[in-house]
């Protein structure tokens, strides 16, 4: 395993030393998307952000079981703790089942993850699948006196926890503070105090997705999800929670709460949180109406939108941004990325035909070292991407003979670009294997043999005009000693 991994702790605010609960061993829980409707760009972001993560704590050599949920129940509008439930309601305007509606965006959501070529999480629970763990779950914050039941909704009794244990650790909060931030009962309401929210609630006669439980027939607050399936697939404590900044203020704070008042223990060591995907400043959410499905990105089929981008180019782009820095996105920031990523996947083919030297002229041990240093750093993928960056213009180097390299160091260097592109980075060639560019690859053999003729009968004016013709389809020839060869111009 290669040095020190050091990671950022919303919890603590500081970046700290990883130490895993145990050894070589993590447990990693994501939240996942709220199936109702297409993910958009935004949401791709926190998931390809952690599949960096996960890639690079598997790379350390970490067995890793990473939980990433799917919420398909009692996500609710407005304040989240109250209104009809989402699947309910799209299930009544679409005339469809609700399980349908959780079924095709559930769909929609892996195809988009495979495009963007990220790893599937070694569990994948769903909320309607742990029904019966989360009313345990509430059976037992209630027995332990944090929550009451008001008419067959249960709530989560925030004051009475504070007195025990600090509510608002995560975002460094007193709970006054919040309180004051929060709007006053106003006399209709069940709830003891402002900022308590629903465990369980009671069901309409409409509702549609609804269980019975000890409180009669409901369904599950939000929250309580990732409490009851984080515990029962990595335990009362486990290594890393990750997901969007935004959960943190209240999701992830009441699921500290309702874990710690059902297990006596605080359930997560790190927090790790993403930061946003915006566009022109603004969080891209779907409430906004700001939000790219990837399918439009791809294709350019939108109005913000000057082009289509590939997906790997766009994965490039998030990965060119910290993953606790915003992200904002712009044309001209994607069309330097895809210039970006083709001139890295153009240098790792090169390096395949590289001549190497009895001395090396640059120091490929010191980039390995770049390389580790920056993801060790809190994952640090722009690092990592400059120094890949490097790798590239030392390949290029090589090859028009301005640098040299020893077998042994070209060797490092193969694995490297290869280890941190591929396996870590999580990219892959878009461009080898399609019809079109084995025939490209065909014609250009057929021109270059063309020419090889031409010069062989001296005829120098009609070669340099077909090469100088490719060349205004950036398409450049470079006549060498053994033969010319050909590449596309980025
Ligand atoms: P949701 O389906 O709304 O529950 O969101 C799924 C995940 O996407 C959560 O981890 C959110 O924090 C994250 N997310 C939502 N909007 C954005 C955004 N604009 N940029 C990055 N992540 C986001
Ligand atoms: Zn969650």
């Amino acid at each position: 395993m290669q040095h020190q991994l050091s990671l950022y702790n919303t919890l603590s605010r500081t970046k700290e030393k990883f130490e895993p609960i145990n050894p070589g061993i993590i447990g990693l829980y994501v939240c996942g998307p709220t199936v109702y409707s297409d993910v958009h760009l935004g949401n791709c972001r926190t998931f390809i952000s952690f599949d960096l993560i996960y890639r690079y704590l598997l790379h350390l050599g970490f067995k890793v079981r990473y939980v990433r949920n799917i919420t398909d129940a009692g996500h609710l509008e407005g304040d989240r703790d109250e209104g009809d439930d989402k699947f309910a309601k799209k299930a009544k305007i679409e005339q469809l089942e609700p399980m349908e509606i959780v079924q095709k965006y559930t769909l929609g959501f892996h195809e988009v993850m495979t495009v963007f070529n990220t790893l599937p999480p070694s569990i994948e629970p769903t909320a309607t699948g742990h029904i019966c763990e989360q009313i345990e779950m509430i059976k037992r914050i209630i027995a332990n006196d944090f929550a009451y039941e008001v008419n067959g909704t249960v709530y989560f009794n925030v004051e009475k926890y504070n007195e025990k244990f600090p509510y608002g650790q995560l975002t460094n909060r007193q709970l006054e503070d919040l309180i004051s931030n929060t709007r006053e009962l106003d006399g209709q309401d069940e709830k003891r105090g402002r900022l308590d929210f629903a465990l369980w609630i009671n069901a309409k006669a409409e509702t549609l997705m609804k269980w019975p439980s000890p409180w009669g027939w409901g369904f599950p607050g939000w929250h309580i999800e990732c409490s009851a399936m984080s515990s029962k697939y990595l335990g009362d404590t486990f290594d890393i929670h990750g997901g969007g900044m935004d959960l943190q203020a209240t999701h992830h704070t009441n699921e500290i709460a309702q874990s710690q008042a059902c297990n006596h223990t605080a359930p997560v060591k790190y927090w790790m949180h993403t930061n946003m995907l915006t566009v022109n400043g603004v969080r891209m959410s779907k409430t906004a109406g700001n939000g790219f499905l990837p399918g439009e990105l791809f294709t350019g089929n939108h109005p913000l939108l000057e082009k289509g981008y590939s997906p790997m180019a766009v994965k490039f782009f998030m990965m060119q941004t910290h993953y606790r820095s915003t992200l904002d996105f712009s044309n001209e920031a994607l069309q330097a990325s895809e210039k970006g990523y083709a001139r890295l996947m153009n240098a790792i083919k090169t390096m395949d035909s590289l001549k190497t030297s009895n001395t090396s002229t640059s120091n490929i041990s010191e980039l390995k070292k770049n390389c580790y240093e920056a993801m060790n750093d809190d994952f640090n993928s722009p690092i990592l991407v400059a120094n890949l960056f490097e790798g590239a213009r030392i390949i290029n180097s090589v090859n028009d003979g301005k640098e040299s390299i020893t077998a042994d160091d070209l060797n490092t260097l193969k694995i490297l670009m290869h280890t941190y592109t591929f396996d870590v980075l999580g990219l892959k060639s878009e461009h080898s294997n399609t019809t079109t560019d084995k025939a490209l690859q065909g014609v250009m053999e057929i021109i270059l043999d063309i020419r090889k003729d031409i010069k062989a009968k001296k005829e120098f004016e009609a070669s340099d005009k077909l090469r100088d013709n490719l060349n205004k389809i950036h398409i450049t020839i470079k006549d060498t000693k053994d033969g010319a060869t050909w590449s596309i111009q980025e």
